[in-house]
């Protein structure tokens, strides 16, 4: 193998940092560097709620392992474009880094839905999102020594809306849950779960459910919402966890995500992977998909980095990227999980539990009827089951 190759990561969240170990594990041996555009070190975004907002961990807790004994250069900067004539990424300030290959796993950011366009955490102190470190510490102080007198709107009800509500429930905070569809969660849980979900939400924080916000006025000492039927809200602060859109643009300007094919290799730029939640995967049926969860991100991360090894010196094909890996969720001290990817459409069947109380529901894709995920609440025993017969999308 050329000793100048020089293959470079963008990003080094989950797959990030899981593409440059395993590029080191599957052999390759030459120059590798990490761009890593954020004030932390690499760290573990799933604990950014669970972890440091509660303050049971520090920044430092939920760091990732260093890669410096992997002979990895770390470069503190964000890309801004990648230049395919010369195989040249630029970074903040016009360095120019040429790149046999680049994994682009730049992840995704929060999405704003007009409610400040793309920066709502800079319009005012209390209005912000959860996605960073800096987040979790900025929350913590406008909850105050006494959680207890605290108020806040969450605007979306999904993974970060649903859970951040679960948690400030149970620290005392006086909140109040604001969600357009009247079932969150149902595309990826199911409608049976999402029921569920929906009556957990009722029985614990004030729920506005089916809703849609139609102004927001934030202040220097609270945040004011007004809904689509006239309901007034006024609290501390407000969060907007209206999902996510992908960190694409420096490589494609699109906000699409990165299109890829079954082994994670750019559709459209020669010399380019990418994984993790930035990466845009095609169905068989034609339908476009991302997934932001940390053990999909992981895989991603690993299997663009054996694909790579392969292009690049014939290691050992990995095959098709199957998105079988899933994600945990507490609500209200209830455990639900689910595994792989329901599609658009998907026909969802429930399926007998050992657990009288327990719901699983299982996904078929629209057409081909292949099963490719499974969600379930009170029924872990048989999820497990299902999840080893999960195909691709
Ligand atoms: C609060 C919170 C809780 C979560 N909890 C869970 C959970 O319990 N379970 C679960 O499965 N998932 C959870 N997730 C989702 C999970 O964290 C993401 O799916 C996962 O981090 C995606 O990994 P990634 O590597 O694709 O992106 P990220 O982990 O976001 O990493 C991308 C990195 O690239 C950097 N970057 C972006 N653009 C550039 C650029 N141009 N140049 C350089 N660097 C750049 C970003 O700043 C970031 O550091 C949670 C997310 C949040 C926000």
């Amino acid at each position: 193998m050329p000793t100048e190759q020089h293959v470079v990561v963008v990003g080094a969240g989950a797959a990030g940092h899981t593409a440059a170990l395993t590029l080191r594990q599957e052999g390759y041996t030459g120059r590798l560097s990490v761009v890593h555009g954020e004030a932390h070190p690499p760290y573990n975004r799933t604990l950014v709620n669970k972890g440091a907002l509660p303050g049971v961990l520090t920044p430092e807790q939920i760091a990732l392992p260093p890669l410096d004994s992997l002979d990895v250069q770390v470069r503190p900067a964000i890309a801004t474009e990648y230049d395919a004539d010369a195989a040249e990424l630029v970074l903040t300030g016009g360095e120019r880094l040429r790149c046999t290959a680049v994994i682009a796993a730049t992840g995704s950011t929060p999405r704003s839905n007009g409610l400040g366009g793309g920066l709502v955490r800079d319009r005012s102190e209390r209005l912000l999102h959860l996605h960073t470190i800096q987040d979790a510490v900025r929350m913590r102080g406008l909850l105050g020594v006494d959680p207890g007198q605290a108020s806040v709107i969450l605007l979306g009800a999904g993974f970060i809306g649903g859970e951040t509500a679960s948690y400030l429930a149970e620290a005392g905070v006086d909140v109040h849950l604001v969600s357009r569809p009247a079932l969150p969660l149902a595309p990826v849980l199911g409608k049976e779960i999402a029921r569920r979900v929906a009556a957990l939400h009722r029985d614990h924080v004030k729920s506005h459910f089916a809703r849609t916000v139609v102004d927001v006025r934030a202040g220097t000492d609270s945040v004011a919402v007004t809904l689509d039927d006239g309901t007034q809200l006024e609290t501390d602060f407000a969060v907007v966890a209206h999902g996510t859109v992908p960190a694409a643009a420096w490589l494609n300007g699109e906000m699409s995500g990165i299109r890829v094919d079954d082994r994670l290799r750019s559709q459209d730029i020669r010399g380019i992977y990418a994984a993790g939640s930035v990466a845009l995967h095609t169905a068989a049926n034609g339908d476009r998909y991302r997934i932001d969860h940390w053990d999909a991100a992981a895989a991603q991360g690993a299997h663009a980095a054996r694909t790579l090894c392969h292009d690049l010196f014939g290691a050992h094909d990995p095959g098709s990227y199957l998105p079988a890996t899933g994600f945990t969720l507490s609500l209200y001290r209830q455990p639900l999980a689910a595994f792989g990817v329901p599609l658009r459409g998907a026909e969802e069947q429930r399926q007998p539990t050992s657990s009288p109380t327990g719901v699983l529901t299982t996904f078929r894709a629209p057409g081909s009827r292949a099963l490719t995920a499974v969600a379930a609440m009170g029924a872990g025993r048989e999820l497990m089951a299902w999840r080893d017969r999960l195909q691709r999308p």
